[in-house]
């Protein structure tokens, strides 16, 4: 079985703060992690790989070159290979642009069972990558799983909702976006981290895809951010005082007011 996991190095978004006088983002520091949800998504591939025999793991980013950092990591959990889809080409793109070049990478490695992607990356927050690249592939797609099991030639998944599941029964080929219930992400193991700085990690550029030039990167991409701003600090808290039933009055009164309730 050939599985892919789509991963997505991210700033710590945890670690982002504010500056009180200027209102912009410190991010000086700030360290690049390897998506939480994608960690899950890795971390349901490696329990494949444990229980089953013939199963080759490949991990797949687009990003800058310092990407590779992750992606070693990635290998050092246990994938078997990694490849950086790095060019100044894919630069500035949206969402459709960037599962164009995401695609078009998992187009060229072919033959795959299972593609596993967070729900959503902590930076861009959109999850919108998954199902794109699954449309594009023209592949079935199942969003948010929380639980997944391999019976005979079927994947039965639990996907999760607000107020429940869905179970649903795929075959492969198929996309997966992972959520943080899934599973617990194993730790790297210090053999395999020093495996993973001996490993050659494929970066293809766009002249290795068979992608159109047009579809990748800023200019392709039918959206752009025209602005970005820190949102105002909230407001100071209130301490109410009185008797009990006229405290949740008073709370009752200020939700109605911000249309909470
Ligand atoms: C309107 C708009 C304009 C943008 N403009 C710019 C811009 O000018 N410059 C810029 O740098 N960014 C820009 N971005 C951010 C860029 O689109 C996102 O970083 C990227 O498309 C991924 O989207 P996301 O972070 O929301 O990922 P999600 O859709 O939330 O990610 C879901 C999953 O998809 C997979 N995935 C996502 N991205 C990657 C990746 N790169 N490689 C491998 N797997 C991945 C991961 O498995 C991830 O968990 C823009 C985003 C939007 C919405």
């Amino acid at each position: 079985m050939k599985i892919l996991v789509c991963v997505k190095q991210v700033p710590d978004t945890n670690e982002v703060r504010i500056n009180k006088e200027t209102g912009t983002l410190i991010r000086d520091g700030v360290p690049s992690i390897l998506n939480p949800d994608d960690a899950n998504a890795l971390e349901e591939a490696l329990k494949i790989k444990d229980e089953h025999d013939d199963v080759t793991i490949t991990v797949i980013t687009m990003g800058p070159p310092q990407a590779d950092f992750m992606l070693r990591e990635c290998l050092a959990m246990g994938a078997d290979d990694a490849i950086l889809l790095s060019d100044r080409a894919f630069g500035g793109a949206d969402t459709w642009a960037t599962s164009n070049t995401i695609a078009a990478g998992i187009s060229k490695i072919g033959n795959y069972d299972i593609i596993f992607a967070g729900r959503q990356a902590i930076d861009g927050d959109t999850a919108q990558v998954g199902p794109q690249i699954a449309e594009k592939l023209n592949i079935p797609q199942v969003t948010y799983v929380q639980d997944f099991k391999i019976e005979g030639k079927d994947i039965i998944v639990q996907r999760q909702l607000e107020d429940g599941y869905e179970l649903i029964k795929v075959s492969t080929p198929v996309l997966l976006t992972a959520v943080k219930e899934l599973n617990a992400p194993r730790y790297m193991s210090v053999d395999k981290i020093v495996k993973a700085y001996k490993h050659d990690v494929k970066v293809w550029t766009i002249d290795d895809l068979d992608v159109n030039k047009e579809e990748v990167g800023l200019k392709a991409s039918p959206t752009k951010v025209f602005r970005s701003f820190t949102p105002e600090p909230r407001g100071k808290g209130e301490i109410l005082e009185g008797k009990a039933d006229e405290i949740a009055n008073k709370i009752i009164i200020g939700l109605k007011q911000k249309h909470i309730i």
